[in-house]
């Protein structure tokens, strides 16, 4: 039987498409958003994309192609000509095309792209026959030369020419002898002579700097175009991307080949590209760029300063230039039908370009568009009270990091509102940002490096610049629209970034640029308003964004409507607890009671702590709690108050007690003055507390264990406040957590003081009863696999992911700078596992501990209190593994929400909650086992 060919490309155009919405992984999202938009009727310019199964299989075959592509490429391209009555590389009748990539997620500019392919001096003669339109036709052929050249010739060969030096720029330098020559202001003055002229003096520059001719035959165009496409998936800039996007890089690209249709036909022909929502704002209304006679890239490269689409979206800065929608308006119209009939179909916001050539529309693209943080919540919010989103689809609109742009910084409004304004851009990035300023993506990178807060200045936006913009705090360019691609790549990472502050003049030469007579030298410090496009000298203050945000309310209980985990904060002072309820903590996850001894107003209670530290009998000992209880007792009782109504976790004295220990000699004679004994002797108890290594040394419940005395006061003032807080009319709910158990008798022997205290203040204060559970930390790799029987004791567990992973891993908390970044950079570590639970390794003693725990008491509550609870990959492995809460601190707290939100709609749209299932699995056979 005869093997069904593979199909590698798929056509597109008139009222059939092969390929639909949902074909990402294989057409690219440009492609399947052609085929959808044919789909459902709009008009598109026929064409067909070649699947990025291709482009994997060109990098897998020494870069050849599938042998079956070069005939379903001319077959697809027949089908096309038919659609578009014409003919490739005819010489009466000829089509162009462009080559377009297109990935599985969007890299706006980081790819290739190559429009025009087709034309030659033939083709050229016949289609100025056709339209009568000699000047069009030859600044097509010269937009050919210098792009082909650039994309094909020179970057797909692999030459890299010094900068400025490139083909594309020795080009551009001939363009401009040419405008000065004829007095000519701009590129549309040059007349179709001077442009026949013109692509006769490329072809020689081609042939001088490159080495070799342009190619004339179509066909070896098309192929040429095709590869360097292919090519640019491995160019430097899209790889610097993927890496910062995390995106595979065997996913590879799609292409797409799509006739040509022409927005420089003259004054009824146009280019735009628009975004259903404003993208900035989040505010809905149509909103968009566009450039009477001009092609596609002179709108996104920022080469032109494009106009506002429509009235609504002028701004002051705009307001002057002409709208689509007083201009054309039959297109504009049509367009804007469009443009709601397409986000109907979505359900999203939309990023679209389309063209007009002579009064006709056409579609050339949509995608999901890119938007900063408050736009995500604001259109979030929006769509879901319009009805057009569901509550977990709304969840998942936002990111976790975009939420954390909302928290911002802005300049301190009291001073920027008497500071100059040096220039106005358009405001593309949100937030405010200060930095010095540097010229080049390079500098930026360097200065970075160094520990430097940087503004990269740029006379226009420029992919190549990606990891420069990445390493600045903002980016300031003098050209180029909202829509450029620094503005939108910017606005994609929650970057403060203003574009075409059209006043800025760069001197790269000498590293300084002019707004007016102000000189602004390279290092010297700029701030930035990205929110409202302004430009100021020095470094301002900065204050926090509001967070009585109300779609940032809204956004968040719909958040808490969706997830299943509870959120904590880890919060050790009454104030902390306070801000951490305003920003929706429920409850204290980690209230660490050493940290009394640290900071503002510690002195007298620290003083007392080292009394105690350095004594040497129990009685000494205890007359030194004794001192220290009313301050430990009013903190805990202060905590539990802010509190009121949630549950707060208590963790007993943790810190290896040496720590406290004083230094200074004057202090250590106070000490022992207040202890009646010499300065050597105390010098003494102090030498012999030393430990080689203190972290895993007398810290945690083995300091409870050795003065069992320390545990008992700590738990009298959690039990005292507790009763005197009833009394009071509150609803105190402690929590008391033994630290660093490893094995069940150490958690048996604290139970049992806490049970003893218990009945003590019960009696003391004459209550029956004291809500409150007693548990442990789960933070050493023995306690997880003999949890089982920590559980007899423990009425819940925290994990203490830091120590887990301290231990898991044997890497000193303390001492993994020294060989982390090398971790990182040579891939040994995909992540810091002190930021993000490493779930392969450190989550299997998590999962081993829940199921054995709930084995034993299948109502065990389970949380997490190390630094990971408010990361977002952890939060979600939290969920799967069927944790109770997270608790994270106060400010991750909304980052900590929304993750958990999004746990229970990913796990809604997976179809294999892995973990879950595991644990389910073991908790029945444990309890199978029990039976
Ligand atoms: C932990 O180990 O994760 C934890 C929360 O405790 P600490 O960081 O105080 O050791
Ligand atoms: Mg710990």
């Amino acid at each position: 039987m005869a093997q069904a060919t593979h199909k590698y490309v798929y056509y597109f155009g008139g009222k059939h498409a092969e390929g639909k919405t949902d074909m990402k992984e294989l057409l690219g999202g440009k492609g399947a958003n052609l085929a959808e938009m044919v789909n459902i009727g709009l008009p598109v310019p026929a064409g067909f994309t070649i699947t990025t199964e291709v482009c994997t299989a060109y990098y897998k075959n020494k870069k050849k192609y599938p042998k079956e592509l070069e005939k379903q490429i001319k077959d697809a391209l027949t089908e096309v000509e038919k659609e578009m009555g014409a003919k490739f590389g005819d010489k009466i009748n000829p089509l162009l095309v462009s080559v377009r990539s297109g990935a599985r997620a969007s890299m706006p500019g980081m790819m290739e792209t190559i429009l025009n392919v087709g034309l030659n001096n033939e083709t050229r003669e016949a289609l100025i026959a056709k339209t009568k339109n000699p000047r069009f036709v030859y600044d097509s052929h010269r937009r050919l030369i210098q792009m082909y050249s650039d994309v094909v010739m020179e970057k797909a060969a692999g030459l890299e020419p010094e900068e400025g030096k490139g083909v594309r720029q020795q080009l551009e330098a001939e363009l401009n002898k040419m405008k000065e020559a004829r007095g000519a202001k701009s590129d549309t003055d040059l007349t179709a002579d001077d442009l026949k002229e013109l692509i006769e003096i490329y072809k020689s520059k081609v042939k001088q700097v490159l080495g070799k001719p342009f190619p004339e035959d179509p066909m070896a165009q098309l192929w040429g175009a095709i590869s360097a496409v292919f090519q640019s998936w491995m160019g430097k800039r899209a790889i610097s991307y993927r890496r910062i996007e995390n995106i595979p890089d065997d996913w590879g690209t799609a292409v797409n080949v799509q006739s040509m249709v022409f927005g420089n036909m003259g004054d009824t022909s146009a280019t735009g590209v628009a975004f259903t929502r404003n993208p900035a704002t989040g505010e809905n209304y149509f909103y968009g760029e566009w450039l009477p006679n001009a092609q596609g890239e002179d709108v996104v490269a920022g080469i032109r300063t494009p106009n506002p689409i429509n009235e609504i979206g002028k701004s002051e800065h705009t307001a002057h230039l002409p709208s689509l929608e007083t201009g054309m308006p039959p297109a504009y119209k049509q367009l804007n039908a469009i443009q709601h009939k397409l986000e109907k179909h979505y359900h999203d916001m939309l990023d679209i370009e389309f063209t007009i050539q002579e009064t006709k529309l056409y579609m050339l693209q949509c995608r999901v568009g890119k938007r900063n943080g408050p736009a995500a919540v604001k259109m979030a919010v929006d769509m879901f009270k319009e009805k057009i989103i569901t509550k977990e689809e709304a969840v998942m609109r936002v990111q976790p990091s975009q939420l954390d742009e909302l928290l911002h910084p802005i300049i301190d409004p009291a001073v920027e509102i008497k500071t100059k304004i040096i220039v106005k851009g358009l405001p593309a990035g949100p937030g405010s940002a200060a930095g010095q300023v540097v010229f080049s993506a390079n500098d930026a990178v360097a200065w970075a490096k160094n520990g430097k807060k940087v503004i990269l200045v740029r006379e226009e936006t420029n992919p190549e610049d990606i990891e420069g913009m990445r390493s600045a705090q903002a980016i300031l360019t003098g050209r180029g629209g909202m829509t450029s691609h620094a503005a939108l790549v910017a606005r994609g990472w929650g970057k403060c970034c203003i574009v075409g502050a059209g006043t800025v003049k760069i001197n790269l030469h000498e590293k300084y640029f002019t707004v007016g007579d102000v000189i602004v030298k390279e290092g010297e410090w700029l701030t930035l308003n990205g929110s409202k496009g302004t430009v100021y000298l020095g470094q301002l203050p900065m204050i926090k964004a509001a967070e009585e945000n109300p779609d940032f309310q809204t956004f968040m209980k719909i958040c808490d409507a969706v997830r299943k985990l509870k959120v904590r904060t880890n919060a050790d002072t009454p104030e902390d607890a306070a801000r951490a309820r305003a920003f929706g903590a429920e409850g204290i996850g980690l209230f660490r009671t050493e940290h009394m001894f640290y900071g503002k107003n510690s002195e007298e209670p620290l003083f007392k702590l080292r009394k105690m530290i350095v004594s040497n009998s129990e009685t000494e000992r205890r007359n030194a709690l004794n001192e220290l209880f009313p301050f430990v007792k009013s903190d805990i009782k202060g905590t539990l108050e802010a509190m009121d109504g949630y549950p707060v976790t208590i963790r007993t004295l943790d810190p290896p007690l040496h720590e406290f220990v004083p230094n200074r000699e004057d202090e250590r004679i106070k000490l022992a003055g207040s202890l009646g004994i010499s300065l050597n002797e105390l010098n003494e108890r102090a030498e012999k507390l030393h430990e080689s290594n203190p972290m895993m040394g007398h810290r945690g419940v083995r300091l409870g264990i050795t003065y069992p005395e320390i545990t008992e006061m700590q738990v009298r003032a959690i039990f005292e406040s507790t009763v005197e807080l009833m009394a009071e009319g509150k609803k105190p709910f402690p929590e008391i957590m033994i630290p660093v158990v490893s094995h069940a008798n150490e958690l048996k022997h604290q139970y049992e003081i806490v049970a003893s205290v218990y009945s003590e203040v019960c009696e003391k204060f004459g209550v029956k009863k004291i809500p409150h559970l007693v548990g442990t930390m789960i933070e050493i790799p023995r306690a997880c696999f003999t949890a089982d029987k920590i559980a007899e004791y423990a009425q819940f567990f925290s994990f203490g992911t830091n120590d887990l992973t301290q231990m898991g891993f044997g890497f000193s908390r303390d001492d993994i700078g020294g060989f982390l970044p090398d971790y990182l950079a040579k891939k040994i570590l995909p992540v810091d596992p002190f930021q993000a639970i490493d779930q392969e390794g450190i989550g299997q003693f998590m999962i081993a501990a829940v199921t054995k725990g709930r084995a034993i008491r299948n109502d065990l509550k389970i949380g997490i209190c190390g630094e990971h609870g408010g990361e977002p990959s952890s939060v979600e492995f939290c969920h799967k593994i069927g944790l109770n809460y997270v608790s994270c601190s106060p400010f991750r707290v909304p980052i900590a929400r929304l993750a958990a939100a999004h746990a229970v709609v990913k796990e809604m749209n997976s179809t294999k909650p892995v973990v879950k299932k595991v644990v389910k699995k073991k908790l029945r056979n444990n309890s199978k086992r029990k039976k």
